[in-house]
């Protein structure tokens, strides 16, 4: 067969081995077949020595003329099947957009985070800002310095856990007073919640709780002001209706003190189980700064007075939200904390 007809005979079999290709594994068979060290076009081209001198350059311009098709003809090849497998990945991978989402459980704020934020707001809405402390404190901090030294009989009335001698963990957010006034000279107008601990486990006591904590101390503060502040704070928190009186009462670290009660939220204070028949819940205790607590921060107790007070964010929830039993808030129930 002459070299022309060999030509045009292989161009109609690339044209039809072309056409069935779909792969990327045929397009390198047929690369091989065709163009490779002992492709069919390459071999043609070694026989072009053995063809008389005269008719070489001609052959040769036809061969490469076919070789430069050939590799044309693959990269076009090449680009449409590549195409082809890009649309068929996206058909395959194409989303529904039409069928319904997973529902994604919703999260919901702890009755406990509500509460802190709602008091917080509060007081933070009066003029005082929020400060924090540590909760592993020195024992001259949860003590000491609020006038409670060792042997002292109050420090019975808190079961402390103590890490060492002189270290505890909290036992109410108090210190936090102490390490402000420290830092700071009067005015000072700061609310400190936190947790707090207590080894102590029943129905009203749980190991860890959250208090919070005020303090106000400038010029001329009295005990009506802390009257003022501490109605308005019930009011906002349990509706203006709600009546408030206050107790004589002992802390070590005020004097005069005092406790709040407040008109029972369940019976409207006419009786019931949960005020025991008596009207009122005890809310909060406070009191006037005892100046032997201004002289471990040195302040002058002529010049300053002030009044600080102490509440159980959980009592609050719980009188808020009609809860009977401390312990619900910390055993993670979903069916219960999903209710706030
Ligand atoms: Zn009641």
């Amino acid at each position: 067969m002459d070299l022309k007809q060999e030509i045009s005979a292989l161009e109609e079999e690339v044209r039809g081995h072309l056409s069935t290709i779909e792969t990327l594994e045929g397009l390198e068979r047929f690369r091989v077949g065709y163009l490779g060290k002992k492709g069919k076009v390459t071999l043609l081209t070694k026989r072009l020595g053995t063809l008389p001198r005269e008719e070489r350059p001609e052959a040769g311009k036809e061969i490469n003329r076919l070789k430069a098709w050939v590799e044309a003809e693959l990269e076009r090849k090449t680009h449409t099947v590549k195409e082809a497998l890009r649309q068929k990945r996206l058909a395959e991978e194409r989303v529904d957009i039409t069928l319904p989402g997973r529902r994604v459980p919703r999260g919901r704020d702890h009755p406990i985070t509500l509460v802190s934020r709602e008091i917080t707001d509060i007081f933070v809405g009066m003029g005082f800002e929020a400060v924090e402390g540590p909760e592993v404190e020195l024992d001259y901090y949860n003590f000491e310095a609020l006038n409670i030294p060792k042997d002292h009989p109050a420090r019975d009335m808190q079961d402390t856990f103590y890490i060492s001698d002189n270290v505890v963990l909290r036992t109410h957010t108090s210190p936090v007073q102490v390490r402000t006034m420290e830092k700071q000279r009067p005015p000072v107008r700061v609310i400190a919640l936190g947790v707090v601990y207590r080894c102590d486990s029943d129905v009203t006591h749980t190991p860890m709780f959250h208090q919070v904590e005020g303090l106000l101390v400038d010029k001329n503060i009295t005990m009506g002001d802390l009257k003022g502040v501490l109605t308005r704070f019930v009011h906002l928190m349990f509706g203006k209706d709600v009546g408030v009186r206050f107790r004589p009462s002992y802390f070590p670290f005020t004097e005069p003190s005092a406790e709040v009660d407040i008109q029972c939220v369940i019976c409207k204070g006419k009786g019931c189980r949960v005020c025991g028949n008596t009207g009122w819940l005890e809310i909060l205790g406070c009191g006037m700064v005892d100046p032997a607590v201004y002289g471990f921060v040195d302040y002058d107790p002529e010049t300053v007075s002030g009044f600080a007070w102490g509440l159980g964010v959980e009592r609050v929830a719980m009188l808020k939200y009609g809860i009977n039993d401390l312990r619900s808030f910390f055993e993670n129930d979903l069916r219960f904390l999903s209710q706030f």
